[in-house]
């Protein structure tokens, strides 16, 4: 059993209570490795490490904290291999997916190194002899909590933009999955990072992402996961005012009109369910086919959704690994109880494959149900599975409003030959990111963020970046 610890002020540490916990292969079941227990005293140590850290962090050149997260890029194209095992291993991310993300994940970093040196103040003139200087100044201490569902990708993104606008931070990593945010914790240690800059404390989000929104020293909380804990996190830290990113939930919309490509658009949408094993915050949470080509549109899929190879992610054929824990494969599964309870028809799929090796792993086969209409749960509610919701529909009305009858507001998409028509009906989506025959949202150059119960803030791009500084003016006068 390999035993991690914990990286605090620049040291690899054992949780202060000196306790532990285990890790699970999600697709063998097997215990494989030992993690810290973290607790109000590990953030207590990290929150302070990265305080004291920080005056010296924020003095440094802007152009010598790009090149370190510009090196940190570079080591992640030149060693990431080192983590694809433990992606594998720890939250069962089948072996191409997982070289992908290392790719976008260096990416990430790249880019915030390069739009940091490119944040720049404003200077404007106050009458003949005055001077308003308007400069963007780090945040200070950043907490930056992640969900399971791509580690390295959240961490790197946050990560990126924290440290290149001259904050310091303590990850906290999802207790199901920390290892990926360990080893690349590693990583980082060959650079020369002051101690304190970066930290990772392990263990619950009850006890050390807690402790993290209630601590003191932490100014800012860039927090990635669930609306309900996104609500939580807003009420802990608001006993200490601290400035708060929310990157919370979906169940987007995915609109096709009669006039689309329907060929063009299956693969697409067969690959956006099963992606990551539908845990993916921006997977298509409700499908929208007119009733035109309702029936043809979902023959077509539920063909091409047979062919997803759902297997061993360390095999190089695989699209589709397991859920990621046994918890998160009992939730999937009671939306597809419940789907069937309230009277959508389950065309396919759903069950838990039975014949060896795929016996073991928390495994659940495509799913895909039609029929799908309020009050159902699978109507409203994200399930972060790989389960299609199809849902029939007449005019743009009706689709618009339907769409918008959700408390989440993250992206949503129409495809059609009809841009004129698409973009009526986008522009009247209340999400954060809307697309029409494209459902290309996350980049590290453009804003990522939701409206409603989906939260509020920007991931990339220069807004996200602006997420962890703030405006300072500065009035002159010489005369
Ligand atoms: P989660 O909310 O259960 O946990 C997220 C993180 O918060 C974990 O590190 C967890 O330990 C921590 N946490 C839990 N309770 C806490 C508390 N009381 N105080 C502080 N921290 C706490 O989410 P999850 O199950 O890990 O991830 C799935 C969710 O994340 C889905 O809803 C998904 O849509 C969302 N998500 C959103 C985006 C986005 O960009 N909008 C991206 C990925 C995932």
């Amino acid at each position: 059993m390999q035993q991690f610890k914990m990286y605090i002020d620049g040291q690899w540490v054992a949780a202060a209570s000196a306790r532990t916990y285990r890790v699970i292969n999600p697709a063998t079941e097997e215990e494989f490795a030992e993690v810290p227990l973290g607790g109000p005293e590990d953030v207590d140590a990290a929150a302070t490490a990265a305080r004291r850290a920080f005056p010296a962090w924020a003095a440094r050149p802007q152009a010598e904290r790009s090149a370190i997260v510009n090196r940190m890029a570079a080591l992640l194209r030149e060693r990431g291999d080192a983590l694809t095992e433990w992606e594998i291993r720890d939250h069962g991310t089948p072996i191409k997916m997982a070289r992908m993300q290392q790719f976008f994940a260096s990416m990430n970093l790249e880019y915030c190194a390069q739009a940091g040196r490119a944040l720049m103040g404003a200077n404007l003139p106050a009458g003949p002899t005055g001077m308003f200087c308007i400069r963007r100044e780090p945040v200070g201490v950043c907490a930056l909590i992640i969900p399971w569902n791509s580690p390295l990708l959240m961490i790197t993104s946050k990560m990126g933009a924290c440290l290149a606008t001259g904050n310091t931070c303590v990850i906290k990593p999802s207790a199901i999955d920390s290892l990926v945010t360990l080893k690349f914790a590693e990583l980082i240690t060959e650079l020369d990072l002051p101690p304190g800059v970066v930290n990772v404390v392990t263990g619950p989000g009850g006890t050390v992402g807690e402790a993290l929104a209630t601590h003191p020293e932490v100014n800012f909380i860039s927090f990635t996961g669930s609306s309900e804990t996104g609500k939580a996190i807003m009420a802990a830290a608001s006993g200490t005012l601290k400035r708060t990113q929310m990157e919370l939930g979906g169940k987007n919309p995915f609109i096709v009109l009669p006039d689309a490509d329907i060929d063009k658009i299956i693969p697409m949408a067969v690959g956006s369910t099963c992606h990551n094993t539908g845990m993916v915050c921006a997977s298509p949470g409700r499908y929208y086919i007119h009733e035109k080509i309702h029936d043809e549109f979902v023959e077509k899929f539920v063909a091409a959704i047979k062919k997803v190879v759902v297997g061993d992610p360390n095999d190089e054929r695989t699209d589709m690994g397991p859920v990621v824990s046994a918890e998160h494969r009992d939730r999937v599964e009671g939306y597809i109880k419940s789907g069937i309870e309230q009277g959508a028809t389950l065309l396919l799929g759903g069950q838990r494959p039975t014949a060896p090796p795929l016996d073991r792993g928390y495994y659940i086969l495509p799913a895909v149900f039609t029929g799908v209409k309020p009050p159902m749960k699978i109507f409203y509610e994200e399930i972060f599975g790989p389960v299609a919701c199809f849902v029939r529909f007449s005019d743009d009305e009706e689709v618009v409003a339907s769409a918008n009858d959700n408390a989440y507001g993250l992206c949503a998409s129409v495809w059609t030959r009809d841009l004129a028509r698409g973009l009526r009906i986008v522009g009247r989506i209340n999400a954060g990111a809307v697309g029409v025959n494209s459902a290309r949202f996350v980049s590290p150059e453009t804003p990522w963020g939701g409206f409603k119960d989906s939260g509020f803030g920007k991931e990339n791009s220069t807004y996200g970046l602006e997420e962890y500084t703030q405006l300072k003016l500065l009035t002159v006068e010489y005369s």
